[in-house]
């Protein structure tokens, strides 16, 4: 018997863990963290005084304890992606399950890695890295297999387990991008063939199955940002850009078009620096020869102060703080707290989406505030999702034909957009999971 455990990220966006019970087997998905729940219970914390009962408590990392009677079953850890909502609650619950090795493609292996350096945390579980396409002998029943998808960082997976009773496939976090700027198209032809053996059930990213479009390419967002660095008039002006540090194609469309402008990029901030430390790593993108990176928050300072000196329009800065977090770069810039001034006419490039929570509007209205009274212009939303919307979920389902299909990664009000759209093609309501939809 199969049994399957929607432990977090089911009713809400963060915190994403699923557990699939095979036989005796246990293999997780996933276990991440709820951004801002997780800033807010530890902004106050000794860093020695973060346990994985605080984190469950204040619902910074999925609620472990439902079920508890799998523990001593769980063999492996498979972090699907390397954002924090996937991978970040790994280092603080994966203790719980001491016989589990985690299993990840090569890029989230080192953000991983680099994450547990930072943070001074130790853990006994093995890291094992799988490439992208290849398949991994769990046992006799159990068999996994990562199948290239595009997203908004490198190197996400389709999770495939297969088992005597057939696929599950979970598929949280993509979208179909026919155009990436890094890394392959996503692999079609392995997915329908998912669907003539058998997917038992597709557990399925449903952030935006309310959007009635197919969400475009990475392509897109790197013109609207072309659009932007090189049609806006910037002479004598600094130029500020904010994204997402897990973005490494983002980036490197920036970088590619600072170097056109023929402006000197700087990477500010330690977020960017270990994401970018893992590209490197893994090979995925090298920015060293075009970048200066810059961690730590008294270097962010002094480097500033010597952009100043030497002509702020001979650079492009790139810098944490997209959301208007405090204690970010760009918060503390706006703030004056940085040794850098802004000037009537200068360039805010946001490109990035504000996360629609009342903290994250708050946030980057204040921060907005700030830089206008400056004089900044300001570039909002010169961004495109990594996640599917409604058009590309018809299509997954549509190639890989499962018998079951589990609604994930949103609130109510978009899982049963999800579920109303597996109506829509034939599936019918399972009544027994009323609160949360699923279709069989
Ligand atoms: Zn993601």
């Amino acid at each position: 018997m199969i049994e399957l455990a929607a432990v977090g990220g089911y009713s809400e966006v963060g915190r994403n863990m699923t557990a699939v019970k095979i036989g005796n087997d246990v293999v997780v998905l996933d276990i991440g963290l709820h951004m801002e729940n997780y800033i807010h219970a530890t902004n106050d914390e000794d860093v020695l005084n973060i346990s994985a009962e605080l984190l469950i408590k204040s619902e910074s990392v999925p609620n472990v304890d439902s079920i508890r009677d799998w523990e001593g079953k769980v063999s492996l850890i498979i972090p699907s992606h390397a954002h924090l909502d996937h991978v970040g609650g790994i280092p603080y619950l994966c203790g719980r399950y001491p016989k589990a090795d985690i299993l990840a493609a090569p890029f989230t292996a080192a953000v991983l890695r680099n994450i547990l350096n930072e943070e001074k945390i130790r853990i006994r579980n093995k890291i094992k890295t799988l490439d992208v396409n290849a398949r991994y002998m769990q046992s006799d029943e159990v068999k996994v297999e990562f199948i290239n998808i595009t997203h908004s960082t490198p190197q996400s997976i389709i999770v495939a387990i297969h088992t005597k009773q057939g696929i599950i496939l979970y598929a949280n976090d993509f979208k179909f991008d026919l155009y990436p700027v890094i890394g392959k198209k996503p692999d079609f032809a392995k997915l329908r063939l998912m669907g003539d053996k058998g997917v038992l059930a597709l557990i399925i990213d449903s952030t935006y199955a309310g959007w009635y479009q197919k969400m475009p390419s990475e392509s897109v967002a790197r013109q609207l940002l072309r659009d932007v660095l090189l049609g806006a008039d910037n002479k004598g002006r600094a130029i500020i850009v904010t994204t997402f540090s897990s973005h490494i194609a983002r980036l490197k469309s920036i970088v590619e078009l600072g170097i056109k402008l023929d402006r000197k990029v700087v990477f500010l901030g330690r977020s960017l620096a270990k994401y970018v430390a893992a590209a490197r790593d893994t090979g995925i993108a090298d920015f060293t020869a075009n970048v200066e990176v810059v961690k730590f928050k008294r270097q962010v300072s002094r480097r500033l102060k010597r952009i100043m000196k030497e002509g702020k329009d001979r650079y492009l800065i790139v810098m944490t703080g997209h959301q208007g977090e405090p204690n970010s770069s760009l918060y503390r810039l706006a703030h004056d707290e940085l040794d850098f001034r802004l000037d009537p006419g200068d360039h805010v490039i946001f490109s990035c989406r504000t996360i629609p929570t009342p903290t994250n509007i708050a946030n980057r209205e204040y921060l907005e505030k700030l830089l206008t009274k400056k004089g900044a212009r300001i570039f909002r939303d010169i961004h495109v999702s990594g996640h599917s919307a409604r058009e590309d979920a018809r299509e997954m389902i549509s190639l890989v034909r499962p018998k079951h299909i589990i609604p994930a990664h949103a609130p109510l009000e978009m899982t049963s957009k999800m579920a109303e759209l597996a109506y829509e093609m034939g599936y019918a309501e399972h009544k027994k999971y009323k609160y949360s939809p699923v279709a069989v």
